[in-house]
């Protein structure tokens, strides 16, 4: 299922493919059946070669001796890294182009430029049990008190916060009527995990809730400008919805070959499962579903690199994580059902993908907030806006 890619995409593509299938891949059951964790050795050889690959430097501007790939490259190395389960691609940071624009250059040098060098990770804490869905309506605040800001609130799902070095931590500024987002180092005076909830994947990062009382921070620490409020959450959303995407279309690539490969091996009645007409035309769907998802994914990534209108791209980015995490859901479902019995064993990738999958219909926006996004713009801007 070819789309034209040019030379360099490709490259970047093939690169990513062989460090998918050779440092992660054979590491996925292992992972599944120890909470996710792989040993140390592993996790730090499985870094260590990210890093040397250019993956944690694909979206830093060349100015901070970063690779500033086009979106597209950028698609293709993710489409390769979202084949394998348990998040084990998630063994490196990655520092997003935004952060270039919203950061001071202190706060580049503390905070950005260490997670491109694999010394420091990140997590980020928008939701409350409160507003949930609604970002635009936080509890958290963060009030000026001489040279500092006093944070309060309730965080919950705050993924990779058991790994991560610092949170990005939004919150209300009620004397300015603005939102912020500030820098909040772990182990400040004030952060408490309250829960480290289970949840349905395997994964070395949980995501667990946190409670900040009276948490003093620099005022240096706050992100961006007075008026930005939540303008770099919004960037951080556009991005992390087309790399879900990305990912999606590499799980669901994924998950079609190993249920071809398995539906032409098993034999039931004297001749392979692939010659029954019910699944071939389960395997009908699941590709065609995928060419549509890959095609849009790969044309919103192109898009954001013409300099399209950034409400389009927005727009565009919505409708990316809305179709192609409910396509991989439904193919996930179809690759569960050829394996049959063997489908519900947890050292099945389908099974994995099965449980995975489904947190990219809710995570940067349910597919209840995506609609409604699409069908806003719509309304406001028309087909021709989209
Ligand atoms: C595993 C996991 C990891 C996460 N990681 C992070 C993280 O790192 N950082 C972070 O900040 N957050 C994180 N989240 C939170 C995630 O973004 C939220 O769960 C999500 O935005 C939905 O919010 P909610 O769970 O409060 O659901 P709710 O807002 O309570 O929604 C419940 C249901 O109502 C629907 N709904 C809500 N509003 C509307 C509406 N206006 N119209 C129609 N339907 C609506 C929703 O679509 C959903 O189906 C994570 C969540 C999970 C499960």
């Amino acid at each position: 299922m070819k789309i034209e890619l040019t030379p360099d995409t490709l490259d970047w593509q093939a690169k990513a493919r062989a460090y998918a299938d050779e440092y992660l891949q054979p590491h996925e059951v292992e992972a599944e059946l120890n909470g996710g964790v792989l040993p140390a050795e592993i996790t730090r050889r499985n870094k260590l070669r990210a890093i040397e690959l250019g993956f944690s430097a694909i979206d830093v501007p060349k100015e901070w001796g970063g690779l500033q790939l086009p979106l597209v490259d950028q698609v293709a190395i993710w489409e390769q890294l979202g084949r394998v389960t348990n998040a084990l691609s998630w063994c490196f940071s990655e520092p997003q182009e935004w952060m270039f624009e919203a950061c001071t250059e202190e706060q580049i040098e503390k905070y950005i430029l260490p997670m491109m060098h694999g010394e420091l990770k990140d997590c980020y804490a928008i939701t409350e049990s409160g507003p949930g869905s609604d970002v635009a309506a936080l509890d958290s605040t963060a009030t000026r008190q001489d040279d500092n800001y006093i944070l309060n609130g309730e965080k919950w799902f705050v993924t990779s916060a058991n790994l991560a070095d610092y949170f990005w931590f939004q919150a209300r500024l009620p004397e300015e009527d603005d939102d912020a987002l500030f820098f909040v180092d772990q182990g400040t005076a004030g952060i408490e995990m309250t829960a480290n909830p289970l949840f349905s994947h395997t994964y070395a990062a949980h995501h667990p809730t946190y409670q900040f009382t009276n948490v003093s921070v620099p005022a240096s620490h706050r992100v961006g400008q007075p008026g930005d409020g939540m303008a770099y959450t919004h960037s951080w959303f556009r991005h992390e919805r087309l790399m879900i995407g990305a990912r999606s279309c590499g799980a669901a690539a994924r998950l079609i070959e190993e249920a071809t490969t398995f539906a032409k091996q098993r034999m039931v009645g004297g001749e392979p499962l692939s010659e029954k007409q019910a699944i071939q035309f389960m395997l009908a769907d699941c590709a065609t579903e995928l060419w549509a998802a890959r095609l849009m994914t790969f044309e919103a990534a192109a898009a954001s690199d013409r300099g399209d209108d950034l409400k389009t791209v927005h727009n565009r980015c919505s409708m990316v994580k809305l179709f192609v995490s409910e396509m991989a859901n439904r193919v996930a479902d179809r690759a569960l059902q050829i394996f049959g019995g063997r489908g519900y064993m947890r050292e099945n990738v389908a099974e994995r993908f099965f449980r995975e999958l489904r947190v990219d219909r809710i995570w940067e926006g349910t597919s209840e907030i995506q609609r409604l996004i699409i069908a806003r713009n719509l309304l406001k801007r028309g087909l021709d806006g989209m």
